[in-house]
């Protein structure tokens, strides 16, 4: 995860400074923004309080996604120092306007929007905006296999591959955004993988590494 030598030798730097923070325990809730260095990405957990998002073989979709979303900030902050801000840290309602505003008045350089798919498929797929920079199509192409080689480390998943869109959080964010489908919830296979922390956390360090390859971290 902190092969690339740069950010080692920031991490020592900053140890050496007194500045590294302590390692964040997965889920752990803490005030936005957290991180150390001036790459700041925005992750966006699908849902959220009375919206549960999509549910089936008994998982919401909001938890999945708040779970999966923590986890991806602990791995930016820990190993790229990345400030990381998040649409919500917790269970509660976030607006579709509400997530693209924050991101914008933030000003992030990244957004990354969270979700898990229904409707019988299986497998994961990636969006960015129908019409969008070459920059974002770039961090697209770069994130879509990183999240997908982090899932297959686990277990075998299906590549529905990259794919445009015109959801309000691609459309309304004035930074490159890519939105994540990461496997079905009405899909008893999908689900039975979602259901597993270690599977949870291989997703999260997909995403954490396409980021990081995305940036050029
Ligand atoms: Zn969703």
């Amino acid at each position: 995860m902190s092969g690339n030598p740069i950010s080692r030798r920031r991490a020592l730097m900053f140890g050496a400074a007194g500045l590294l923070a302590a390692p964040l325990a997965a889920g752990t809730a803490l005030a936005d923004p957290i991180g150390t260095n001036a790459v700041k990405v925005y992750l966006d957990p699908g849902h959220g309080g009375s919206d549960p998002g999509a549910v089936g073989n008994g998982l919401q979709e909001k938890n999945l996604t708040l779970d999966i979303a923590l986890r991806t900030r602990t791995l930016l902050v820990n190993n790229w120092g990345v400030t990381v801000r998040m649409s919500r840290t917790s269970d509660i309602y976030r607006s579709l306007s509400y997530r693209s505003s924050d991101a914008n008045s933030w000003g992030a350089s990244l957004f990354v929007s969270i979700h898990i798919n229904a409707g019988g498929g299986t497998g994961f797929e990636s969006f960015r905006y129908t019409s969008t920079s070459s920059r974002t199509v770039n961090i697209h192409r770069a994130l879509h296999p990183a999240v997908l080689s982090g899932m297959r480390s686990v277990a075998s998943v299906t590549d529905r591959g990259l794919k445009t869109a015109n959801f309000h959080v691609l459309r309304e964010t004035s930074m490159s955004a890519i939105l994540t489908e990461n496997l079905f919830i009405d899909r008893a296979s999908d689900a039975a993988l979602l259901a597993r922390a270690d599977f949870r956390a291989a997703i999260a360090r997909g995403h954490a590494q396409g980021i990081a390859n995305a940036l050029g971290l």
